[in-house]
């Protein structure tokens, strides 16, 4: 600012200079006295005031007797200088904020004779500028609240903020790391992860992996990463959001149950080869026990007395039952190792179960249990193991047997359908409840009933049905109401239709 004064203006010229500022300006002589203002300063005066030039600045501005404690009109008497400041003052309408100017007048020698004193309102961005920053303390706080390592990367992936989970994770501190790129929390190596991860994150809005980071203290720690963009209202991309989650303790505690489970399957290889072991050697007692039973009831080896017969009933049906445990037990050891070897053959369905009626006979007949058979004339052939197939109707009828109650119906039926055969065992026993029906097929698994608890079984029989059925292209699966019985179904696709032996 020149000598105005002294290039002695035209003064009406000036003050319509003035009147077209939109800053309020006032004019003050040394002594803070006004020598002329404009109209935006009249404007901005909260009471109206009668006189204005000659009155002091303090006065007209603020109502006070005296001059103000800090003031730039007196930086510039004093020092000769321009000022600049923005300061807030109570009204009656509320706070108000400035942003304020002095600059000096000096006559031809150099002497500061008035300061132009120039302010303009800034209260609403200075309000907005408030909002923004207690907004900003808020999102600190969450942010530092989260429990989560958190940190917010501009676009180009450099960081803007971290909030204090980071900091303690990482051990960067936020003034540390600000502006620096995130690549500080990565391995040098992994560049391209670095750059994959930014990649996705605009691509798919977001991206999801388990990497292993970097701490300050070099430590590598395994961690989860999710980046997400943060987008403004028209799309563009103004921020990604960086969450880490330390995985250290999970995956520690990882490695320890799997050196359990490791452990634990050592202990059960070692239990199940034990048992396997046993089974074997009950086998080939219990089968001469069986045999020599039948030929016994036969009538084979000389005649019995009722007692007797009722007697070897009694242990031929037992001895039976623990021989198809034993069998069980040996089947799903070699099952799971794979170990099963299938004799595949040309299979007629109708004299296999003529067969187990006739051997489960005596047990049916202990629960005054009728088994009625009916099998559709002329059913084609199945390409199956014999002996296997036998097993698995047998199970299913012993079971079958053991689940219904005195008095009760066994039917077993055997027809074509499409293809295959379909065999059906339906009983009029406990049922199973509808949430079990797939579970029966788990091994070891039984349903808790209170009814039968005390049937005894290993929960092991319908596993094998099921894979013996499988290894013959069937399927095999439950039907049943809770009190009213169950139908175990399974078909077997027809010898020469799928190509059988
Ligand atoms: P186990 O009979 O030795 O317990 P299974 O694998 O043969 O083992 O059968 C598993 C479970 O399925 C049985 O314990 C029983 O709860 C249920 N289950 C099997 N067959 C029937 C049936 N016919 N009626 C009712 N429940 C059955």
């Amino acid at each position: 600012m020149g000598n105005v004064l002294s290039a002695a203006p035209d003064i009406g010229l000036l003050q319509s200079i003035l009147d077209g500022i939109e800053e309020s300006i006032v004019v003050l002589d040394k002594e803070y006295r006004i020598v002329c203002f404009n109209s935006a300063f009249r404007g901005w005066l909260e009471k109206p005031k009668k006189k204005i030039i000659g009155e002091f600045c303090y006065s007209v501005i603020h109502d006070h007797d005296v001059r103000c404690n800090v003031c730039i009109v007196r930086d510039t008497f004093r020092t000769g200088q321009y000022f600049e400041t923005s300061h807030s003052h109570e009204r009656e309408n509320g706070r108000v904020y400035h942003e304020t100017r002095s600059y000096p007048i000096k006559d031809a020698k150099g002497e500061v004779k008035y300061a132009i004193y120039m302010f303009r309102d800034i209260t609403e961005r200075a309000l907005i500028e408030e909002k923004v920053r207690e907004l900003d303390k808020f999102k600190k706080k969450i942010l530092d609240n989260a429990g989560v390592a958190i940190n917010i990367l501009d676009k180009e992936g450099n960081i803007m903020n971290v909030n204090r989970g980071s900091e303690t994770l990482f051990g960067w501190a936020e003034e540390d790391v600000k502006g620096e790129p995130h690549s500080i929390f990565y391995k040098k190596e992994d560049t391209e992860l670095l750059a994959k991860s930014m990649r996705q994150a605009f691509a798919k809005g977001e991206y999801k992996a388990e990497v292993t980071l970097v701490k300050k203290n070099k430590n590598e720690f395994p961690a989860h990463l999710t980046i997400t963009p943060v987008e403004d209202d028209h799309g563009s991309i103004t921020a990604l959001i960086e969450i880490v989650n330390d995985l250290t303790q999970l995956k520690k505690a990882e490695r320890v149950i799997k050196q359990q489970l490791e452990k634990l399957k050592e202990l059960d290889a070692m239990k199940e080869e034990y048992f396997y072991a046993t089974s074997h050697e009950f086998k080939t007692p219990l089968t001469t026990i069986t045999s020599l039973t039948k030929l016994l009831l036969d009538g084979k080896i000389g005649s019995l007395t009722k007692e007797q017969r009722e007697a070897l009933e009694l242990v031929y049906c037992d001895t039976r039952r623990l021989r198809g445990a034993v069998q069980r037990i040996l089947d799903i050891a070699k099952i799971e190792s794979g170990k099963m070897v299938y004799h595949m053959d040309r299979v007629d369905i109708e004299p296999i179960v003529d067969e187990i009626i006739s051997t489960l006979r005596i047990l049916s007949g202990s629960k005054s249990i009728i088994v009625n058979k009916s099998v559709e004339t002329n059913l084609p052939h199945v390409t199956a193991d014999k002996d296997r197939l036998e097993m698995a109707i047998e199970n299913l009828m012993n079971n079958a047997i053991k689940f219904t109650p005195p008095g009760g119906r066994i039917d077993i039926r055997a027809k074509r359908d499409g293809d295959s055969i379909l065999v059906e065992i339906q009983d009029t026993g406990i049922g199973i409840p509808p949430e079990d029906k797939d579970k029966v097929f788990e091994k070891y698994y039984q349903v808790k009933n209170g009814q039968m608890e005390n049937v005894g079984g290993s929960g092991i029989g319908l596993v094998i049905c099921k894979r013996i059925i499988e290894a013959f292209k069937g399927r095999l699966w439950v039907e049943s109401k809770l009190g009213e019985g169950s139908t175990f179904k399974f078909t077997i696709p027809c010898e020469g239709i799928h190509g059988g032996r």
